[in-house]
């Protein structure tokens, strides 16, 4: 992902101002998107630490192994942010002790991504300090997606769309999960910079919401779950349809129907204001008074942008208000033990007045 100086240093200023708001005085950034977020650079994650210092004045150095300075220059963005580089025989946690130039009484935010031997290494250099979350404080950010950041994700859902469109050329009786998965990780990688992951559930399997495909062989009146997604220029697609070889197994017709109208409920109701738990609820309401409610066994959705989980969270009780630019998936499914499942998956996107739909494809039950 290619950000400009300009946006680097806005997001920096933007998480320096979240840390004066919460009393935080130094935020520590490990690689991981926090770091590509607020920087551009794809840090690689080793053994020698990359460590982002945020100071609460917007001031900011990355502490780096000097092995990797010519990395860190070309994708590093915003010229305000200082490069120490550290020699195979240094400490780098002492040189970030240094760097950090931080009081007794500091509070510290770590990201979510930092590896706890670099915050145990950091908490040996630095004692005494309160130590807190930094990645509360840059997804406060991240939850609001910016008009660049919907085009990525816009260009992304195409991508998994056009994957799902061409599912009937490869999900078919007498094949294992396993080869229909490779086969749909190729036309991915056809689209997208990376595959993410690929599920395909076919059959009793399909009841297990992140089943690992195997070598089951797919059989006529299988219900078939196909949920996937991979990440162009650093943004994230995830998307799911549920085909269905031959016949439909007895009473599944009925039950998509009943998650059909789930999900077009959940999705129809998205607009600013709205509280992320009644999204939950719109969809829950609909499968709890077809009897399904038992059977729908996780929340309806998940923030998604550089990483495929993330906040906001769509979940039963969340009060959380949806705000123009949270973009998130609505997934609502039915898991049956051991007989079937199904589920539906879009990704939206909050806009000033309504909703935007990243993925388009039709939503109705595919027989194969
Ligand atoms: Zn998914
Ligand atoms: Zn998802
Ligand atoms: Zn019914």
């Amino acid at each position: 992902m290619l950000i400009t100086s300009t946006m680097s240093e806005q997001r920096i200023g933007g998480l320096a101002a979240t840390m004066r708001a919460g009393s935080v005085d130094l935020a520590v950034v490990g690689p991981g998107s926090d770091l590509r977020y607020l920087t551009g650079y794809h840090a690689l994650a080793l053994e020698r630490p990359t460590l982002l210092l945020v100071r609460a004045d917007g001031t900011a150095d990355l502490v780096a192994p000097r092995l990797e300075e010519a990395r860190a220059r070309s994708e590093v963005t915003s010229v305000r942010v200082g490069l120490r580089t550290y020699g195979e025989l240094d400490d780098p946690f002492a040189l970030a002790a240094e760097v950090a130039g931080v009081g007794q009484a500091a509070r510290i935010g770590v990201g979510d991504q930092l590896w706890s031997s670099f915050t145990l290494a950091l908490q040996e250099r630095l004692p005494g300090r309160a130590w807190t979350s930094a990645s509360t404080l840059v997804g406060a950010l991240r939850v609001i997606k910016d008009d660049m950041e919907v085009a990525a994700l816009a260009a992304v859902g195409s991508a998994i769309d056009a994957v799902h469109a061409r599912v009937p050329e490869v999900l078919r009786a007498g094949r294992t999960e396993r080869e229909v998965a490779r086969d749909l990780a190729a036309m991915i990688r056809d689209g997208h910079d990376e595959v993410s992951f690929v599920i395909v559930a076919g059959g009793p399997n399909s009841a297990s919401p992140h089943h690992e495909p195997g070598d089951r062989v797919l059989e006529r009146g299988d219900a078939v779950v196909v949920d996937i997604g991979g990440v162009l220029d650093g943004y994230c697609s995830d998307m799911t349809r549920t085909y269905v070889i031959g016949s439909p197994p007895a009473g599944f017709a009925d039950a998509y129907a009943h998650l059909l109208e789930a999900q077009t409920r959940s999705r129809e109701a998205v607009r600013p204001g709205v509280r992320a738990g009644d999204i939950d609820a719109a969809a829950r309401d609909v499968l709890h008074a077809a009897g399904l409610g038992d059977a729908f066994v996780h929340r309806t959705g998940h923030g998604i942008g550089l990483d495929t989980h993330e906040t906001p969270w769509i979940v039963a009780g969340s009060e959380v208000l949806l705000r123009p630019g949270m973009a998130f998936s609505v997934e609502p499914g039915f898991y049956l033990d051991g007989r079937m499942g199904a589920r539906i998956e879009d990704i939206v996107v909050v806009t000033e007045d309504g909703v935007r739909e990243l993925n388009v494809l039709d939503r109705g039950l595919v027989l194969l």
